[in-house]
């Protein structure tokens, strides 16, 4: 068995640890870029979401590196990701490819279900191994994120341009290429270490913005082009709402331990005034993550969705009433196959433009 699975943003790091753990082959997919959307977007009906056209081209590069099965996340809820598995089959079986798909779907009160599933993947693994792998699975996915967040926070400091990115792509290499605990734990520790000693500028005015919308748009920079990377670079400190590590405590860990869950409860508790119900994907969170950084004194939210996003359509619905009445800047940003950089960039820019002109004038409350 060759596993392959589709790319979102770092993910591939966890899931590979989570493999090799297992003694289980994979093939990672070569990093999103114009050849796998347009291999997805000409597979794939028009008017599907663009994270499923990735996809599509993702596993095309990989069945054709030889790649036999698919590992991939399903989703409940009334958005398309509940049948989003299903399509992509057929798309797939319609251009000829030969492979078996395993979809990982949150337990819903079915924990057995997933660990059917999980057996699948487990070879001749032994439940101890498995254990082992998730473990590691688990600790890469908190490495990342831990790296991820420094970045966010050093990149509009950084004196010297681009050396974050640098930093942070040489440490993700290191949590890649580790093997057992010890090693991810030194490759976090030289993580740590080289952004402590880069050389930032500590009194920066540096706006702080919160990333709101469809956690593939928020995760994948090819899609997003590289939202985090421009803003840092225009002296913002970035907050995504979601983080991997979140979304697998939000789907994976709560039906089987409740207590977990708190964080995505407290979310919806701040969305009530607005959105009372789960509409599926991610719409809700971006509208009680709107309400929390808003409270926390965030000068504004960015919203990014794919084109043709129903949860996100209703969020966006509503942000221009959060916008107002917590009096918070907050801009939604749509994005497909055909939106063009420079255009895009105009926009964060300008968007950058008025949060300093608002901050200038006093017009944002202190940070909580
Ligand atoms: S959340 Fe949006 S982008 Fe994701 S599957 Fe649902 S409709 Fe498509």
């Amino acid at each position: 068995m060759k596993i392959t699975f589709p790319h979102m943003g770092n993910l591939y790091i966890a899931i590979t640890g989570f493999l090799e753990e297992l003694g289980v082959e994979s093939v990672i997919p070569p990093k999103p870029s114009k050849a796998a959307i347009n291999i997805g977007t000409t597979l794939s009906p028009e008017s599907a979401c663009l994270p499923l056209k990735v996809n599509i081209g993702d596993y095309i590069q990989a069945l054709e590196n030889g790649a036999d099965t698919i590992l991939m996340a399903g989703g409940v809820g009334p958005c398309r990701f509940g049948y989003y598995c299903e399509v992509q089959k057929e798309i797939l079986k319609d251009a000829g490819y030969n492979f078996e798909m395993i979809v990982i779907e949150p337990p819903c009160g079915r924990p057995l279900t997933l660990l059917s599933k999980i057996r699948k993947l487990m070879g001749g693994a032994s439940w101890t191994e498995l254990y082992r792998a998730g473990r590691m699975a688990w600790q890469k996915l908190l490495a990342v994120d831990e790296i991820e967040k420094m970045a966010h926070f050093i990149r509009p400091r950084e004196v010297e341009r681009g050396s974050t990115s640098v930093i942070e792509s040489k440490a993700l290499k290191l949590i890649h290429s580790a093997k057992t605990l010890t090693e991810l734990k030194e490759a976090s520790y030289q993580g740590r270490k080289a952004f402590s000693a880069l050389q930032v500028q500590e009194d920066r005015d540096v706006l702080k913005v919160g990333i709101v919308g469809e956690i593939y748009t928020i995760l994948e920079p090819f899609v997003n082009l590289n939202t985090e990377q421009v803003l840092g670079h225009l002296g913002v400190q970035i907050e995504r709402m979601i983080y991997m590590s979140d979304w697998v405590r939000a789907n994976i860990i709560p039906d089987a331990l409740p207590f977990l869950s708190s964080e995505h409860k407290r979310t919806a508790k701040l969305a009530k005034p607005y959105l009372n119900h789960f509409v599926g994907g991610d719409g809700l969170e971006s509208i009680g993550k709107s309400v929390e950084y808003s409270y926390r004194g965030f000068d504004g939210v960015i919203h990014l969705f794919p084109l043709t996003c129903m949860p996100e359509i209703v969020a966006k619905s509503l942000l221009p009433t959060i916008s107002s009445d917590l009096d918070i800047p907050i801009t939604s940003l749509v994005l497909d196959e055909h939106t063009g950089e420079a255009g895009f960039i105009t926009r964060l820019e300008a968007f950058v433009d008025l949060l300093r002109w608002r901050k200038a004038k006093g017009k944002t409350v202190a940070n909580s």
